[in-house]
């Protein structure tokens, strides 16, 4: 019998199943014991972080008092450790040729409605200048899984092609990865392309409803998939990314399955992941939402949200525009860091808008904004875009920058380098109105930069900004 060892790399010790259901049932009787979660609020105001099984606790708490209490710790942790800061990303879709069989995704091989396609090279420089021009600096490339039509060879040129890519002011500094789970050898090319982080989402932990799930295909193997990120880190890679699709399994299972993924790579490899990702289910074509009958509301997506962050207080949390601006303004609130916008999810859609029978796309968007509304949005509400890609290009990865994240040293580095990535987005790509917002949130926040030293060499590259030269970093 399988014993639960967090450190072990067989995944069905580290998601245990047992360990799964006995945390379940610990929560389901004590989401009304007052003194225990009260104990454990406590506990979490040290921003330490919290266990998967007092994580769920909270998450499942009943106690309308106390759920207010989380709800405000929630906010409290985000702004000491991400200020207001908020970073932008943008997807990248490569190709949609896909040898497996996932019944939620419309990539699936036996989908016959989907318009198939690989961009070419040439297609991605033109898909890459639109997204310069939209004002993105950091993409996550996404591919189905093809051993044909999308080998590795395919990925790493296309990472080469687009940190090639000088177009006016525009570059593209990084490039984070979401591919199909490989081996430790393809790992170490990705790591050796520059990737930034390499993201792979669960799906689900629960091992039955994921092989019900994944009916064929290479993916279909829980134990490659849920190991992954083992092999990616062997292979030298830093940062990854984790998630879950919510809305395939109960989401109590794989709440608690998300955060013993995180401690089991913190206790075997060091350090835990890099960014949390909490995708819910979207319609899309040849998927019927109707057939997961596991959705989750959107007050339930706002609490694992604040639950998240109190839970693992350095780990990113991405929220894409698969979320309404509504939810996507409660999440921002409580716990998420990383946005993307004005996302396309077609093959192909950035350069040429996608004629409406060409459907290539991996999901509806409920956020339809343009990149520039989304800023507008963000600076209107008191949030301070950012375009930073700096730690990656500084060495700041892996342990050395959770160590940087934990002592809270990030945030001298954060803050101006925010500034600076926004002041460059306001130059080369900002509409009139939020440049005019951006310009007076820029010299009001320049003078919350603790350091005098640090503030006063921002303050010199900002106006070297306004001159026009580029890419400066702390
Ligand atoms: Fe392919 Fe990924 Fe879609 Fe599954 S989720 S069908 S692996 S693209
Ligand atoms: Fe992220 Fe590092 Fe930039 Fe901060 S300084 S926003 S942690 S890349």
């Amino acid at each position: 019998m399988i014993e639960y060892n967090p450190k072990s790399i067989e995944a069905e010790a580290f998601i245990h199943d047992g360990e799964i259901q006995e945390s379940l049932k610990f929560a389901e009787k004590n989401r009304n014991n007052r003194t225990l979660i009260e104990s454990i609020i406590d506990k979490a105001r040290e921003g330490k972080g919290l266990s998967h099984r007092e994580a769920l606790l909270l998450l499942d708490c009943e106690l309308e008092d106390l759920n207010e209490k989380i709800f405000k710790l929630a906010a409290e942790i985000k702004e000491k450790n991400y200020g207001r800061r908020i970073v932008m990303f943008a997807p990248l879709y490569l190709s949609n040729y896909c040898v497996n069989g996932c019944v939620y995704c419309p990539y699936h091989c036996k989908n016959k409605t989907i318009r198939r396609h690989k961009l070419t090279q040439e297609e991605i420089r033109r898909e890459v200048i639109a997204l310069q021009d939209m004002g993105h600096k950091r993409l996550a490339l996404e591919a189905g899984e093809h051993p044909t039509m999308n080998p590795i060879e395919y990925i790493l040129e296309s990472i080469n092609t687009i940190y090639s890519i000088k177009h006016k002011n525009g570059a593209i500094r990084r490039v984070n990865v979401n591919i199909a789970a490989t081996t430790v050898e393809n790992y170490r090319k990705l790591k050796d392309a520059g990737i930034g982080t390499y993201i792979l989402f669960q799906e689900t932990y629960h091992k039955p409803t994921y092989e019900t799930l994944h009916p064929t295909g290479p993916k279909s193997d829980y134990k490659y998939h849920t190991e992954a990120m083992d092999r990616a880190m062997e292979g030298g890679i830093d940062d990854v990314g984790i998630g879950v699709l919510f809305g395939l399994n109960l989401y109590r299972y794989d709440f608690t399955g998300l955060l013993m993924h995180a401690e089991h790579l913190e206790a075997a490899k060091g350090v835990g992941p890099h960014t949390i990702s909490v995708p819910r289910i979207r319609p899309a074509d040849d998927v019927n939402t109707e057939d997961f009958s596991n959705s989750i509301s959107d007050e339930i997506f706002t609490k694992i949200v604040a639950v998240l962050r109190i839970a693992v207080p350095y780990t990113g949390i991405i929220v894409s525009t698969r979320e309404s601006p509504e939810v996507r303004a409660k999440v921002l609130k409580v716990g998420v860091s990383q946005i993307s916008g004005g996302s396309k999810t077609s093959v192909g859609g950035y350069a040429e808008e996608e004629k409406p029978e060409d459907n290539s796309a991996q999901f509806e968007l409920d956020d339809h904004r343009t990149l520039d509304e989304v800023v507008n949005w963000l600076l209107s509400n008191g949030y301070i875009p950012s375009f930073c890609t700096a730690c990656y290009r500084e060495g700041r990865t892996g342990d050395r920058f959770m160590r940087l994240v934990k002592t809270g040293q990030i945030a001298n580095i954060c803050q101006p380098n925010a500034l600076m990535t926004l002041k460059e987005y306001l130059e080369d790509y900002a509409s009139a109105d939020t440049q005019k917002i951006g310009e007076q949130v820029i010299a009001d926040e320049v003078k919350n930069i603790k350091s005098d030293k640090v503030r006063e060499i921002a303050k010199k590259y900002l106006a070297e900004l306004h001159d026009g030269k580029r890419d400066f970093r702390f």
